[in-house]
């Protein structure tokens, strides 16, 4: 691992994280990396009159490149990373190694939420860090093997998110290591086109670009996390096949989609019948989880997000100032992501090149050392009253 960056790059890292942005952008002895969520790519195109059903990947890594990150890498590539390890996480718990029901970690607010009101489920939740917290490890740590230049400067990572919950993710002290913060910046989608407005550049008139390789290359089970249930159907692509021992002759599960703020579902993963539920919208899970403590209720697996369509209706994305148009617009949002997963050549996880290549080269294999140093973290009890 690279050798620790003196914390903190910055005075005030409390402050508004678009200034710290633009003061990292300032400085000439940084790197500046940065990192575009799944929903941000459906979004972003609202803020500058376009329907949700453009797709505009090749366009953000444009403006970002106009804006002075020198690094465009994608969160979607540590989506796939996530499912490799909570997937292997699930089926180690599944053997009798950890408590189950698993929780999904990926909501910030949820893991806050179970932190604050249901600290006895904490074993519950999945130790995997999201893949915002992933993709910052990985770039601080395994981008100085790629590129050796990288070692003796400081890498400032910045993410780009749909979420302000996110920016309370990034200041846990936990979330980091010998190489500083796993990131050091989020900027929600609505202040990253402020952002793009401010500096002049014409979002009309930009060319699509590629991300950077090798960690800007993701499949469409990263792509497909951006929607409610997307998290589940992701694992079960990979969990499924690692199970059965062959391609999946179907790889939508289309039985975990949906818009229903709680869905029950029953899958089969070999010989065991997986009872998963999915929620979105963080007061549809209170009932479960007083079930789950009463002894009422009993499953394998749980996806929470705290927003009522998951991350593309969070709440830094683009206002939507008309209340009718909402659900439409979410549901349109939901397609892009749908379709944009069905586009890609590569649909898992455990298929992504970028993906095999990090374990070969580097972490050796899903919740061995270096993952578990790296990708993985731990809870801690919470009083209410703490702030996000
Ligand atoms: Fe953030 Fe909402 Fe996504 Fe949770 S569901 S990570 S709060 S945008």
């Amino acid at each position: 691992l690279p050798a620790a960056a003196p914390e903190p790059l910055f005075a005030a890292y409390n402050e508004s994280h678009e200034e710290l942005v633009r003061e990292a952008l300032a400085r000439p002895d940084l790197f500046n990396a940065v990192q575009f969520a799944p929903a941000i790519r459906f979004a972003l195109a609202e803020d500058f009159g376009l329907s949700p059903q453009v797709v505009t990947v090749g366009r953000i890594v444009a403006a970002l490149r106009r804006l002075g990150f020198k690094y465009v890498y994608d969160t979607n590539f540590a989506a796939d990373l996530t499912v490799m390890e909570e997937g292997y996480e699930l089926l180690q718990r599944l053997q009798g190694d950890g408590a189950l029901p698993l929780f999904s970690s990926c909501c910030p607010a949820w893991v806050k939420f179970v932190e604050q009101a249901y600290p006895q489920l904490i074993a519950n939740l999945s130790t995997c860090k999201s893949p915002q917290q992933m993709a910052g490890a990985i770039f601080k740590t395994y981008t100085g093997q790629l590129d050796p230049d990288l070692r003796s400067r400081h890498l400032f990572v910045t993410a780009v998110m749909p979420c302000i919950a996110k920016k309370f993710e990034c200041n846990r002290p936990e979330l980091g290591g010998s190489y500083g913060r796993d990131v050091d910046a989020v900027l929600t989608t609505r202040e990253l086109a402020h952002l793009i407005k401010d500096k002049g550049i014409d979002w009309h008139s930009l060319a699509e670009e590629e991300p950077d390789q090798p960690l800007g290359e993701y499949s469409g089970a990263g792509a497909i996390f951006g929607v409610t249930g997307g998290v589940t159907e992701a694992v079960l692509r990979t969990a499924a096949e690692v199970v059965g021992g062959k391609p999946l002759e179907e790889i939508e599960f289309h039985e975990v989609r949906g818009m229903a703020g709680t869905r029950k579902v029953n899958i089969n993963l070999g010989k065991e019948q997986l009872e998963i539920i999915i929620v979105a919208g963080l007061k549809n899970v209170v009932p479960i989880l007083d079930d789950l403590i009463a002894g009422k209720a009993s499953f394998h697996f749980m996806e929470v997000m705290a927003c009522p369509a998951g991350c593309l209706s969070g709440g830094g994305q683009p206002k939507i100032l008309v209340e009718t148009y909402r659900g439409s617009i979410y549901r349109q949002r939901a397609a892009s992501i749908y379709n944009h997963d069905r586009d890609l050549p590569v649909r898992k996880a455990h298929e992504n090149p970028a993906i095999k290549q990090l374990y070969a080269d580097f972490l050796g294999q899903p919740l061995g050392e270096l993952s578990h140093a790296l990708l993985h973290t731990h809870y801690t009890v919470r009083r209410s009253e703490e702030n996000v």
